[in-house]
């Protein structure tokens, strides 16, 4: 059984088909990449998994229940987390209050205990400790990316959605937040990340999907998708893709 399940999922804004009967699959510790250029859908993917929209028709299984509807509050208690797009660091908390708010699926917990492992945050994202006490507004668009993934992580996630984690960061930043997503996977978390930047997403994904204007036009790994020149040139390469 797969982590994560799309079944024919159609997501309709108005009229508009943002997602048109998309199927694919998670599995257990994987890093998924879902790629496509502006406006594919992507986003809007994601969102109907972590119950942001509802989906029109089609089913989403977590651990092969169906979470299709389910309020977002219910699927991040299942152990799906979502760092979405733009990061949305609040700007007058600090890092460490930002980080802590990852938190607040788990019921029970005492502050000074969210406030322990928000620290032990630090250690997968040791460039953002020296800001702990900071306020949100302050950071640089990579710090903020930084803080939205831990705290993203403070959910102790199963499964972590990641909307364009590398969006208007310099190159060698990218690098070191592709670098934490490896090491987020490799300490067992899987992770369903969604790129424009196919360079960088296939580069540490297991499996990539293509998604063009709402549809699945390719999947295949890496190697698969990356080697096929026609393939690059259609879906990968082109001037809407950035490259690193
Ligand atoms: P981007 O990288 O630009 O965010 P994307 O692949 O994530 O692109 P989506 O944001 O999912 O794409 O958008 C898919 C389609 O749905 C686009 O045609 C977009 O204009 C439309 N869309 C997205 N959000 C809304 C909304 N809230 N209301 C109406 N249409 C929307």
């Amino acid at each position: 059984m797969s982590l994560l399940e799309l079944r024919n999922l159609l997501v309709l804004y108005g009229s508009n088909e943002a997602v048109h009967d998309v199927s694919l699959t998670v599995e257990a510790g994987e890093v998924v990449t879902l790629l496509g250029s502006n406006g594919a859908g992507k986003s809007t993917t994601l969102r109907a998994i972590s119950g942001l929209v509802k989906p029109s028709s089609g089913d989403i299984l977590f651990d092969g229940r169906s979470i299709a509807g389910m309020k977002p509050e219910e699927i991040v208690r299942l152990g799906i987390a979502h760092v979405p797009e733009g990061r949305r660091v609040f700007p007058g908390l600090s890092v460490k209050e930002n980080i802590m708010l990852g938190a607040s699926n788990r019921a029970g917990m005492k502050s000074a205990e969210i406030a322990r492992e928000a620290e032990e945050m630090f250690e997968l994202f040791p460039d953002i400790r020296r800001f702990s006490g900071a306020l949100g507004w302050t950071l640089s668009g990579g710090q903020q990316q930084m803080v939205a993934v831990a705290r993203g992580l403070m959910a102790k996630p199963r499964l972590l959605l990641l909307d364009e984690p590398s969006l208007g960061l310099a190159p060698v930043i990218v690098q070191a937040v592709f670098a934490i997503i490896a090491e987020i996977r490799r300490r067992g978390t899987t992770v369903l990340l969604v790129e424009q930047n196919a360079r960088m997403g296939l580069s540490i994904a297991d499996r990539g999907y293509v998604l063009e204007t709402g549809r699945l036009v390719l999947s295949g790994k890496p190697g698969e998708l990356w080697g096929n020149e026609e393939i690059r040139a259609a879906y990968l390469g082109g001037r809407t893709m950035a490259t690193v």
